[in-house]
């Protein structure tokens, strides 16, 4: 087509759309409606099982094609007190509970000690199915999975977030902050207090930090008027 020819076409659909509007004004058109795609609404859980049942068999992101089983997160449905882990290990992803494993058995050590059991708590992870080779969990990962976390949390509505090692502190805080720098004190996370401290498989690895996080559980129990047993 000539560029004559072109401009000739381009007039003439400018003419038809004023033509268009000038009908539409007369007609009392003030204003052009403009259709805006919005987000999709929140997902408003009430309980658990409305959490459950929105992450049904979760295929939000990779980890989905290597998991056996999501790990939801297991305790009591009213605790003081949640544990936040990063993610589930060979022996979670087995069993499809957190915290069974060698890391588990340290934790279930821990809560015993503040006189507690893990029915008296409850215990998630960031990321709810395993990263393969037990790697860290990537951050479309994380992104993909933390507002399930974040509802149960809102629904469960504790006194205390124990968070366990760096990305479960970092996640909740929206920090890069080292967990080195972050534990030992409480921070606000959603009108709830927040203690990160070091995950149970780092303290397998390096036991000399047993006594900085038990520094970090007596401020947990202090604040839950828990006494040592
Ligand atoms: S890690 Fe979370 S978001 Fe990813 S597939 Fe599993 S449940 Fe879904």
């Amino acid at each position: 087509m000539s560029r004559k020819k072109l401009e000739a076409e381009y007039l003439s659909i400018v003419k038809a759309v004023e033509a268009h509007l000038e009908e539409a004004k007369e007609s009392g058109l003030e204003e052009i409606p403009v259709q805006v795609k919005s987000a999709p609404p929140e997902k408003i859980c009430r309980t658990l099982d409305d959490v459950s049942e929105w992450l049904g068999d979760c295929r939000r992101c990779k980890l989905n094609s290597t998991r056996t089983h999501i790990v939801f997160g297991t305790g009591s449905t009213q605790p003081d007190l949640v544990f936040v882990g990063e993610g589930p290990g060979a022996e979670e992803d087995e069993q499809g509970k957190p915290f069974v494993g060698r890391a588990g058995q340290l934790l279930t050590k821990m809560i015993e000690a503040m006189g507690l059991t893990r029915d008296d708590v409850y215990i998630a992870n960031v990321v709810k199915c395993r990263p393969p080779g037990n790697r860290n969990p990537e951050p479309d990962e994380i992104a993909a999975c933390t507002p399930f976390l974040e509802n149960q949390l809102k629904v469960l509505k504790p006194k205390i977030i124990c968070t366990l090692g760096a990305f479960a502190a970092q996640t909740l805080l929206k920090t890069e902050e080292k967990i080195s720098k972050l534990r030992g004190r409480f921070h606000p996370y959603q009108g709830i207090q927040l203690m990160p401290t070091f995950h149970p498989a780092y303290l397998l690895r390096n036991p000399a930090e047993k006594k900085s996080t038990w520094e970090d559980i007596q401020m947990i129990m202090k604040e839950l008027n828990l006494k040592k047993t």
